[in-house]
């Protein structure tokens, strides 16, 4: 709060596709789809107009003892696209963490394992920040202040592809961290409930990026050793990556899902859990203290459902995947004249692009961000790291405008 002394907050008035508009009329380009969580633009017709129409009807109901028809909808739609069956709701990425965490923690207590109580995350990994995903988070200026409040887990080594040795490949490299997680779970299987990853892109991490090789060699030990592989998609879900999922690239199935920011197409809050059937059943009791006991006041809230359901039919209607191909050549093909800037490791996977700049500068994250919004940019990089996560609307001249205001700021501030 005292930065902002000399950084006032800025205003937002209103905002119409990747612009946000200030009280004076000043515009800034929403190059982080404000938090990851904008996939269409502000102000997307589609959207509001199922939103309304759902306001005329119901705009809320308890789902305990009770269940509306967006909450089924969607339900059903994520089933399909997930291939896992069933649906826990809550409002936010951390809870849907929370509930992941818990569900495999309870499962395994009702299948006769009740040793199994830990957790693995991976190095500097980011799962939210209550209690519990703080756990399993491992970036220190969220974490390290609250240490003696969190459960132990332990870390298994990052696959991001900027740690690999010099003459080693991405996959070769995914290949030698796989391969301490099976080292380190044939040890200690008895005790850990569950790994948890977030497929393909550590984005809070500062955009890590690693081969699927990963991903598919260690669901194999996962299953192999009897721990659950939690997918926290909550970031790269909804087609971040290029696919709908991240975890189709690996071709695998985790045993949850957890998905939120982009879901209502960054209109409402809302979050799931996804899990199978067999972890379903271990909880389907007469006794109570089967049950899987977790509620939230607005889990499965139909106003926020009918976002979600709006929003997967734009990616049917439009068919996004496929438009989006088109945008992420454009991108790429500028991005590859970039060859003479001071930056490295330039990386780029489905719409999210990022480089590490190279610079002696302490302040380039502050200066960066402060010339870019006063040159209309919403940018925040990630210590060193700039990275561009645009809602997928973005056309070619906000992107020419995107590119250069960043390549300019890159040259100033470094
Ligand atoms: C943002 C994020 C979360 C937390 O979601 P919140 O809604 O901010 O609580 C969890 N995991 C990942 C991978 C995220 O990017």
């Amino acid at each position: 709060m005292k930065a902002h002394e000399h950084l006032p907050l800025l205003p937002i008035a209103r905002a119409k596709g990747v612009w946000l508009e200030d009280f004076d009329g000043r515009k800034y380009l929403d190059g982080v789809s404000s938090w990851w969580v904008n996939l269409f633009g502000h102000n997307e017709p589609r959207i509001k107009a199922a939103i309304s129409r759902q306001l005329d009807q119901l705009e809320h109901v308890m789902l305990a003892g009770f269940t509306h028809e967006p909450v089924v909808q969607l339900s059903e739609k994520l089933g399909r696209l997930t291939g896992l069956g069933h649906c826990f709701y809550a409002s936010d990425g951390a809870s849907a963490t929370e509930i992941a965490l818990k569900m495999s923690f309870h499962y395994w207590r009702n299948s006769g394992f009740p040793n199994k109580t830990k957790f693995l995350s991976l190095q500097n990994s980011y799962h939210g920040e209550t209690i519990g995903a703080l756990a399993v988070t491992d970036v220190a200026i969220f974490k390290d202040t609250y240490a003696p409040l969190l459960q132990q887990s332990m870390q298994m080594p990052s696959p991001d592809a900027r740690l690999a040795d010099a003459d080693e490949t991405a996959e070769a490299y995914a290949v030698r961290c796989a391969e301490f997680v099976e080292k380190y779970l044939s040890h200690h299987h008895a005790e850990i409930a569950a790994f948890i990853v977030e497929p393909l892109i550590q984005c809070a991490g500062g955009m890590g990026m690693y081969s699927p090789v990963y991903l598919k060699r260690v669901r194999e030990i996962c299953s192999k050793y009897q721990v659950h592989l939690i997918a926290d998609e909550i970031a790269v879900g909804f087609g971040r990556t290029g696919s709908m999922f991240a975890c189709e690239q690996a071709e695998i199935k985790p045993d949850f899902i957890c998905l939120s920011k982009g879901i209502t197409g960054g209109y409402l809050p809302l979050s799931v859990t996804l899990t199978t059937d067999e972890i379903y059943q271990a909880f389907y009791d007469d006794s109570v203290a089967r049950g899987f006991l977790h509620s939230h006041s607005y889990t499965g809230n139909a106003l926020a459902c009918s976002a979600a359901l709006a929003t997967l039919e734009i990616f049917e209607q439009d068919q996004v995947l496929m438009k989006n191909q088109k945008t992420q050549a454009y991108i790429n093909a500028q991005l590859a004249t970039w060859g003479d800037m001071p930056i490295k490791h330039l990386r780029h996977q489905g719409m999210i692009w990022a480089f590490d700049v190279i610079t002696s500068s302490s302040k380039f994250q502050q200066d960066f961000y402060q010339q870019a919004v006063s040159q209309g940019l919403l940018l925040r990089p990630i210590g060193n790291t700039v990275y561009f996560m645009p809602p997928y609307v973005i056309n070619e001249s906000e992107i020419d405008f995107m590119l250069s205001t960043t390549k300019s700021l890159v040259l100033a501030c470094a």
